[in-house]
This record gives structure tokens, sequence and C-alpha cells, in this order.
């Protein structure tokens, strides 16, 4: 597989790479690492990452702007997102060829060229493996940039090696990428340093999850709560995991209410979660997953679903 994925991107003097919509650490990892990758070793090819570029992302990489001529003949990679809904960007679909990199559960098994990998920790760690198929075959060489992207991307997918995703592999790859010489100090703050206001609604969290007996816990976080804290939707991305340190938990659920949706987060130590992000058009990971809601009524359900799987 390794070798076919390097044998087309020969092929192809442009290549588009795109990532998932509310990208992070891995999204952007995956993407631009391979980017820095193939650029590094294709110097003659053109390379662009693409995809509306997160602001809070700024320390890890930009993304390029593509117009949709450049689209023909291109070969199109598509790193991290498991189903064309999540894909940012209108255009990947005019390419010469769709390639899907992914670990997610292969639940839209879209593309002419597919590699997905649920075993891996991250997207970032492929891209690695990939690298290595490289370095064996084709004499691929591994540039500072790249070690810091997908270091990044591994970090943050296994939650700094704490989730039960990192193997042996990622230790392995991780003490590989470390050294190259980047900041990790530097990029550790980018991507865990947290705004005040952050924290005191983490407090906040502490003090008004519910968890019944089984561990099955859950927060509401309102449009009105985030204002009062003077925090955006999206950096409570960073508070997701907190949770998780509740001694008896077992699964849980934090909703986002945004301006026109309500974010669902699911986290799991042991029941497979994202088969009810899926009753709710999500998906994601077996221990990690995410969807969208319209109403309070639905938060109500997908509580009373959370319960039964604790059960
Ligand atoms: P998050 O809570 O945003 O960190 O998401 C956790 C995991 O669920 C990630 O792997 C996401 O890719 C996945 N995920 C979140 N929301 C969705 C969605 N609406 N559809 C499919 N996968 C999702």
């Amino acid at each position: 597989m390794k070798r076919q994925i390097i044998d087309t991107i020969e092929k192809y003097d442009k290549i588009i790479i795109h990532r998932h919509v509310r990208p992070d650490p891995d999204a952007y990892g995956s993407q631009s690492g391979l980017k820095e990758l193939i650029k590094a070793n294709y110097p003659d090819k053109q390379v662009y990452a693409v995809g509306k570029h997160e602001e809070s992302l700024n320390f890890l990489a930009q993304q390029d702007q593509v117009d949709r001529s450049f689209y023909e003949g291109a070969l199109v990679i598509v790193t991290d997102t498991g189903n064309t809904e999540r894909i940012d960007g209108e255009f990947y679909t005019e390419g010469d060829l769709l390639m899907k990199i992914d670990h997610h559960p292969d639940a839209d098994p879209y593309g002419d060229v597919k590699w997905v990998n649920t075993s891996s920790s991250s997207t970032s760690e492929m891209i690695y493996s990939l690298f290595e198929e490289g370095r064996e075959s084709y004499g691929w060489k591994m540039t500072t940039d790249a070690a810091r992207l997908l270091f990044a991307g591994i970090v943050g997918d296994t939650g700094r090696f704490l989730f039960p995703s990192t193997t042996v592999t990622t230790f392995n790859v991780a003490s590989e990428l470390i050294n190259f010489d980047f900041d990790r100090t530097e990029l550790f703050a980018g991507m865990y340093e947290v705004k005040r206001e952050l924290l005191h609604l983490k407090g906040y969290m502490y003090q008004n999850f519910t968890m019944d007996d089984n561990g099955a816990a859950f927060v509401k976080l309102n449009k009105a709560t985030l204002e009062q804290f003077g925090v955006t939707a999206s950096d409570t991305s960073q508070l997701v995991g907190a949770l998780g340190d509740v001694q008896g938990i077992c699964a849980w659920v934090i909703f986002i209410e945004e301006e026109d949706q309500i974010r669902v987060r699911l986290r799991s130590k042991g029941p497979v979660i994202n088969t009810l992000a899926a009753q709710y058009g999500g998906g994601g990971h077996p221990l990690a997953s995410g969807a969208s809601v319209y109403s309070w009524e639905e938060v109500e359900e997908v509580i009373t679903k959370l319960k039964q799987l604790c059960m």
C-alpha cells in the first residue's frame, strides 16, 4: 500500500493536500508534514496544503491558497478525515485522482486510493511510516520541519502519549522524531498553554458536571456560560479530556452551544461511543468521537443513550 502511495505521488507534478474541518494538530501535522516531506524529496513538484486556517494553530503551519483551475490533472490527498462531509475545501473531487490517508474507522470509504489504519495512534504516525517506506525504497529524507509537524500530530492525538491508542510504535516514532532540532518546549506551549479564562471554565466544568452511579457523565456549556467566561466554542477543545481524570468515570459528553448547533463531544474509557455519535450524523474513533445536534431535547436523548452504554 505504502509503495503504491509513493509511486502515485511520484507520478504527479501537482499535489493538493486537504484535511478535516475544525482542524486539530493531527490534521495539520499529517497534512503539512506530508507536504514538507514531498517538497523536500521532490523539489520540482508543486505541493499545497489547503483549508480554512485555524488561528490557534498559527504556531504549527499556515495554509495555502489554490485556484480551482489548479486541480485539473492534480493528485488530491485527504489526510485524517473519515468522511467526505468533514473534508475542508470544496474542490477536492476535481483532481485527477483522490487519495484517502486516515486512521479513523472507514465509515465512508471515499477515494480512488485508500490507506486506512485504525490501529495507528494518529494520521501523523501513518505519515511517518510512509516516510520509512520512502527512506528504504526511494531514499527519502526527513526534515526538521516535517519532524516537528508529525511530532505535534502524534502528541495531539495521543493526549501526550496518555490515550490507549499509544503503542510501542508510537513511542519509537516519537523517539526518532525528537532527534530533529525543533523546539519542543515552544511546540508544547503552542499546544497546551491555556488562556486563564479557559482555566476558570474548567473549574466551572468540574463543579457543574453530572455523573451517575455507573460513571456516565455530562456537562452543558451554553452560549451564556461561554460568554460569561470569555471563551469561544473552539477554545473548549482543550477541555474535553479533563473529565477523564475524574475517579470512576466511564464515558462522558460535553455539549457546547454554538450559533446554529450544539456540538457533542464524546469520550469513553470503555464502551464504544462512535456508534452513538453516528446516530446523530457524527462519527470518530471508538473512544473519542463527536456530532452536532440542534435542540436541547436531542441533548437529553444523547445523555440517556450514554447512560445506557455505561450500564
Ligand atoms: P473532537 O471532540 O472534536 O475532538 O472530536 C473527537 C473525534 O471525533 C475526532 O477524531 C473527530 O474527527 C471526530 N468527530 C468529531 N465530530 C465529528 C463529526 N461531526 N463527524 C465525524 N467525526 C467527528
